[in-house]
């Protein structure tokens, strides 16, 4: 077993999955779960698209059983959230809100990435029952139904065009009167039939009392409300990645995602420190994409400190 220890900070797939591989490589990391253990995941219901899974598994059971896989080869877990890191010398010291500091060698940022969402109170408690943000994941569950995306931007294109699949009609509602998609992505989503645009509005209100069955719109030009009805509500406002507390101690891009300082590999601006799932990812954030990044994230650590030993004898 090495003496050196290293850190996941984060409990999605992309963290458990560094976790498992640093394990198995005999570096059993403390895993810092974050304040959403098993990350975005765990607001899901149905994943069908995690490949190993026939029937389809509960977002919260698959979570759950990595967890147990990463805890069988000798991962730890603090249900604690790093509020605080020093990256500026080795060991790095994280101070978690309500845990001692530790220091550690190494840390794999897995912190994930939040979608936006409007921060209505129904919007809230109709999440996973009509409210999604995520087409991809949801999707398949509204077929031959109405549903509305909020955004303007590429998400809400992309998430519009992908519902076409299965609802009956998509009605994309925008705040404004242009669009902010690029040219490619809205000319496929006006020319697509099944799409419908609602020009200066905004939800206001989510219908609907065990399901979704309409929203509330305002009209953001006159301050006229009505209701439109509805299956489903996708936001597409965008995500916001979990770095604030590495602002200016790894290189971010101007949204404030790690950039990796080698294309393909998962290695940051700082030596012994790793990124890997959504927190670097503004274009796949799929569950099998972050959990494969969390793969790579755990291998080029472990060189990387295999290395470290070699060096010092
Ligand atoms: P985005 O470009 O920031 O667009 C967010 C959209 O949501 C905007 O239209 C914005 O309205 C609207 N919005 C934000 N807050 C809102 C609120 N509170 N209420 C109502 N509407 C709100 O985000 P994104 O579409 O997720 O894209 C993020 C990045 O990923 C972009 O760089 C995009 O190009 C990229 N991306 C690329 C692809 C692709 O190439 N396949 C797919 C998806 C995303 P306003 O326009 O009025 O500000």
């Amino acid at each position: 077993m090495s003496s050196k220890r290293v850190a996941v900070l984060g409990s999605g797939p992309a963290g458990l999955t560094a976790a498992l591989y640093l394990s198995r490589a005999n570096l059993p990391p403390i895993v810092f779960e974050g304040i959403q253990p098993g990350g975005q995941l765990t607001i899901t219901t149905d994943v069908d698209n995690y490949p190993g899974f026939p029937e389809g598994i509960m977002g919260p059971e698959l979570m759950e059983r990595m967890k147990k896989q990463c805890e069988r080869f000798g991962a730890s877990f603090v249900m604690d959230e790093v509020t605080e890191i020093d990256l500026s010398k080795r060991p790095f010291t994280l101070k978690p809100s309500y845990s001692d500091p530790v220091e550690v060698d190494a840390v794999v940022i897995a912190t994930g990435a939040s979608a936006r969402y409007l921060g209505l109170e129904n919007e809230t408690r109709l999440q996973g029952h009509g409210v999604s943000a995520c087409a991809t994941c949801d999707g398949f569950f509204f077929q031959e139904v109405p549903v509305v995306v909020v955004g303007g931007g590429d998400s809400a294109m992309e998430e519009a065009t992908f519902l076409t699949k299965f609802a009956s009609k998509v009605l994309v509602v925008h705040r404004r009167d242009t669009l902010r998609a690029s040219k490619i992505m809205q000319e496929r989503a006006l020319k697509n039939d099944k799409i419908e645009f609602v020009w200066n509005s905004e939800v206001i209100d989510v219908l609907g009392t065990d399901k979704v069955t309409g929203v509330r719109l305002r009209d953001t030009t006159n301050g006229s409300e009505r209701d439109l009805e509805c299956a489903g509500l996708f936001l597409a406002i965008g995500h916001t990645p979990n770095t604030s507390i590495f602002q200016d101690k790894v290189y971010m891009d101007e949204s404030g995602y790690v950039v990796p300082t080698v294309l393909g590999r998962t290695f940051t601006s700082v030596e012994g420190v790793f990124a890997c799932g959504d927190v670097q990812d503004q274009v796949y954030r799929q569950a099998i994409t972050a959990a494969g990044s969390g793969c790579m994230a755990a291998m080029d650590c472990e060189r990387w400190i295999e290395e470290q030993e070699h060096a010092t004898g």
